[in-house]
C-alpha cells in the first residue's frame, strides 16, 4: 500500500524514487518554472523531472536552491537531447546539465528517444557517468521493447527506468509486462493525456464514486500498477489536487475498468516513427 508523498519505489540498483514526481516539461525557465517547482516542493513533491530540451534546468535549480530543502532530500531527474547521443557528446552535456541545475549529481539521467544508431553509444557513455556517481541512476525513456532488445546484451548496467507515454488510452502491456519481467521500473509521461482525462466519461464517474477528480483517479491508477507519475501543472490548486492520492485506494474491479480504455491511442510521438 503505498500511502504518503514521499514513499517511494526501489529501483534496480537499490536507489529510492518518490511513486509521484513533479514534471516541468513546457514550463517557461525563469519565474514560471521557478514558482511552479517552489510550489510543488512547498506542498510535498520530492521528485522533479526536467530534460536538457526544455530549456528551464536553471530554474529548477535555482527553485530547488532556494526551496530551503536539502539537495539530498530530492530526487532530481534531467535527460540527454537527441543531438548529444553520440559517446564524445554526452558526457559534455550531462557537464552542461549539471551546471545549469547547480549540483554536482542527478538521482536518474535518461536518454531521452531510442535515436537509432546511436543509443548504445550513449548509454555506454551514460554508463561512465553513473560509475563516477554523478548519476545515482541511469535509465531510458520512449524505448519500445525491440529497442530494450537490442540495447539490454550491451548494458554493463541495466536501465533502472523507462520513462514512456503511459495513461489510461496507452497502456501497452506488452511493453509493461516486458520491463517488470526486467526490473526495469516504468515511468509515466504524459499521465493526464494532456489534461484531456478530464473528458473522459468513466473516469468522471470513477471520481465521482470515490470523491476525487479524474486526474487523481488516473494518477492513482499509474501507482497501483506500480507505475512512477509525474503530472505537470503551473495553477498551484492542480499541483496540490494532483498529490492528494495517497488518501483513498481503487477497487480491483475498478483497476480493470480504467486498464479498459486502453485504446492505443498517444498524444505525444510515437517512438516507432520519430524523425527529430
Ligand atoms: P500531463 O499529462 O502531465 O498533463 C499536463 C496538462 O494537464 C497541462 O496542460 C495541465 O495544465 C493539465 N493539468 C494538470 N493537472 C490537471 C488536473 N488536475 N486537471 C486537469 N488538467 C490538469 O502532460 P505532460 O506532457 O506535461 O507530461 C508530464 C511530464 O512528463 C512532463 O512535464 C515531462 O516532465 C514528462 N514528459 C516526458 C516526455 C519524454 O519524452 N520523456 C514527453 C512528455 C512529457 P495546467 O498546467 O494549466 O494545469
Amino acid at each position: 500500500m503505498i500511502n504518503g508523498i514521499t514513499d517511494c519505489t526501489t529501483l534496480n540498483n537499490g536507489l529510492k524514487m518518490p511513486w509521484l514526481g513533479f514534471g516541468v516539461f513546457q514550463i517557461t525557465d525563469g519565474n514560471e518554472v521557478v514558482s511552479s517547482v517552489k510550489e510543488a516542493l512547498s506542498v510535498g513533491y520530492r521528485s522533479i523531472d526536467t530534460a536538457a530540451v526544455y530549456n528551464n534546468e536553471t530554474g529548477v535549480g535555482k527553485a530547488i536552491k532556494e526551496s530551503g530543502i536539502a539537495r539530498e532530500d530530492i530526487f532530481l531527474t534531467t535527460k540527454v537531447w537527441n543531438s548529444e547521443q553520440r559517446k564524445s557528446r554526452t558526457l559534455p552535456a550531462f557537464e552542461e546539465s549539471l551546471e545549469r541545475l547547480q549540483t554536482d549529481y542527478v538521482d536518474l539521467y535518461l536518454i531521452h528517444w531510442p535515436v537509432d544508431g546511436f543509443y548504445i553509444e550513449t548509454w555506454k557513455a551514460m554508463e561512465e557517468i553513473y560509475k563516477s556517481g554523478r548519476a545515482k541512476s541511469i535509465g531510458v525513456s520512449n524505448f519500445m521493447d525491440y529497442h530494450l532488445d537490442d540495447l539490454l546484451p550491451n548494458c554493463e548496467v541495466v536501465p533502472a527506468v523507462n520513462q514512456i507515454e503511459y495513461h489510461p488510452y496507452l497502456v501497452m502491456s506488452d511493453l509493461y509486462d516486458y520491463c517488470n519481467s526486467r526490473d526495469i521500473r516504468i515511468e509515466a509521461w504524459s499521465p493526464l493525456m494532456q489534461g484531456h482525462i478530464i473528458n473522459v466519461e468513466p473516469l468522471q464517474k470513477l471520481a465521482e464514486k470515490y470523491g476525487k477528480t479524474p486526474a487523481q483517479i488516473t494518477l492513482r491508477w499509474n501507482i497501483q500498477k506500480g507505475v512512477v507519475t509525474i503530472p505537470k501543472s503551473v495553477q498551484p490548486q492542480r499541483i496540490l489536487e494532483n498529490a492528494q492520492i495517497f488518501d483513498f485506494e481503487i477497487s480491483f474491479a475498478d483497476m480493470k475498468v480504467i486498464d479498459a480504455l486502453d485504446s492505443g491511442k498517444r498524444f505525444g510521438p510515437d517512438p516507432n516513427n520519430f524523425n527529430f
